[in-house]
């Protein structure tokens, strides 16, 4: 079904051309962004309808092509049907489910010339289906997170997806596809994964603890070897009692059937346990365990670290150096809400187990967390940030802290920000004075009350008192006529000017 449009089809046939050249979705997204070519869509309804506009290429837009087996050739009906299901809130939710191929409707191939041809669509099927990630090996792809692919969620068993979010921000998370997904499957920062596994990484591949690990290899090779030998003797022995019962079936008098058949039926079974003997052995010899190179493993040695944080050193290098040395990653389970419990299996069988402190809101260390609970009613975010770096506080990942950093925790905590009581215009709370004058708050809302101190009413009813010299005097004299309350001489003197 060609558009009579010949832009269009030229289009279109791009699209097929460097899908073949790069065999991805995204290398024709590439190819096509790299050289500024556009594609066309057709617009439906509206002021637009049946015009076509042209566009960027989107990652949709050439799944949508290619899984299309219009542009085959092929006609095809009923290949998705609507479902409807009842979310928890009473509404429904329609949404379309993609039948199997046997499944559609109708499907009539060479009903009109196409782009491909159905083979070709077929392999563009396959290639496809090799692309998709989701299932079977994964080679290491781009993108920071560097266990991509390898981390396996421990809840589930399922292999855990990475999620790229805003601001640079990733996540390794159970994805919601995923059909053994429960409850209780969680979501980690991939950074705080990372940051464990790659330390872990780099502690273990000291040249000393390398030559264990080589040793440790070569003992996995020996095991198996020596597994390999047992399927090997089974195999021996399988194939000398079936020579024997060979022997015993043509040395039989063929008159004596009763015999003959009996002794035929044995050499039968002896032949299909000698089969299952050699099958055994293959799948034995198939199962190695997929270690690396020896010399490989030595050459990394030394070198490591210095490679590892190298500037030049790319997300996909340090994913191939992990996945050299690390077969897998899996998140366990933890009681503990603020930490995460990562299970590292290496290559060479071994397992190492780390915990991790989780990041993001909610787990700010507690002696910064007192500080802008303490001042944060009476500095900004900036002075507050300023403070805490200054005691050498640090945030939950253990940076220093920024103006936003306080501002994400204040909101997390519901901590307010001294806007709320005029803090700009010079003025503090009842609660500030008092530990100014060092006195209790009581007495300070006591003369309130009296209207014996000034003070002013903020938006919310707050009292803000103007912490002016003359004002602060006017409060000082307060405390000293008082007999009840007892100023503290030196921070009066401190104060006197
Ligand atoms: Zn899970």
């Amino acid at each position: 079904m060609f558009d009579p449009d010949e832009q269009v089809r030229q289009a279109v046939e791009d699209l097929f051309a460097e899908f073949t050249a790069t065999g991805s979705a995204m290398g024709v997204v590439k190819a096509f962004a790299t050289t500024g070519r556009l594609f066309p869509q057709r617009k439906w309804g509206g002021a637009w309808d049946g015009q076509i506009k042209w566009g960027r290429l989107t990652h949709a837009r050439v799944l949508q092509a290619v899984k299309n087996p219009v542009y085959a050739g092929a006609y095809a009906y009923g290949r998705s049907y609507d479902a409807r299901k009842v979310r928890e809130d009473g509404t429904v939710a329609a949404t379309k489910v993609k039948r199997a191929r046997a499944d559609w409707t109708v499907l009539i191939q060479d009903h009109h010339p196409g782009y491909i041809t159905w083979q070709q669509f077929l392999d563009i099927e396959a290639k496809l289906a090799a692309n998709n990630t989701k299932a079977g090996f994964r080679p290491p792809r781009e993108g920071s997170a560097l266990c991509q692919g390898i981390i396996f969620c421990g809840v589930c068993g399922g292999r855990m997806g990475t999620r790229y979010g805003d601001g640079g921000r990733v996540h390794y998370l159970c994805q919601h596809s995923n059909p053994h997904r429960t409850d209780a499957c969680r979501t980690v920062a991939a950074v705080t994964v990372d940051d464990a596994v790659s330390a872990l990484l780099l502690d273990a591949v000291t040249p000393q603890q390398l030559k264990l690990a080589v040793k440790a290899a070569d003992e996995l090779t020996d095991r198996y070897t020596r597994s390999h030998r047992a399927a090997e003797l089974a195999v021996e022995r399988a194939r000398y009692d079936a020579d024997r019962a060979e022997r015993a079936f043509s040395n039989v008098d063929p008159e004596n059937r009763l015999v003959a058949r009996t002794l035929e039926s044995k050499w039968e079974a002896k032949l299909q346990a000698l089969a299952d003997a050699e099958a055994a052995l293959l799948t034995a010899q198939a199962a190695r365990p997929p270690l690396p190179e020896r010399d490989a493993l030595l050459a990394l040695a030394a070198d490591l670290p210095r490679l590892w944080h190298h500037p030049d050193t790319q997300a996909r290098d340090r994913k191939r150096l992990l996945r050299t040395l690390i077969a897998d990653v899996t998140l366990l389970s933890e009681q503990h809400k603020d930490q995460v419990r990562i299970g590292v299996r290496w290559h060479t069988g071994a397992v190492d187990e780390l915990t991790a402190g989780r990041i993001g809101p909610g787990r700010t260390p507690e002696a910064a967390l007192a500080l802008i609970r303490r001042h944060g009613a009476t500095h900004t975010s900036e002075q507050l940030a300023a403070m805490l770096n200054a005691q050498g506080l640090r945030t939950g990942r253990g940076h220093r802290w920024s103006t936003g950093g306080v501002a994400r925790v204040r909101d997390y905590y519901t901590i307010r920000a001294p806007r709320t009581v005029a803090i700009r215009n010079g003025e503090i709370s009842v609660k500030q004075a008092a530990a100014e004058l060092g006195i209790p708050a009581d007495a300070i809302y006591n003369w309130l009350r009296h209207d014996q101190v000034p003070a002013r009413r903020g938006p919310s009813g707050r009292w803000c008192i103007p912490w002016d010299p003359d004002t602060q005097a006017i409060y000082q004299r307060k405390v000293a006529a008082s007999f009840r309350l007892k100023p503290n001489p030196t921070r009066n003197g401190n104060r006197a000017v």
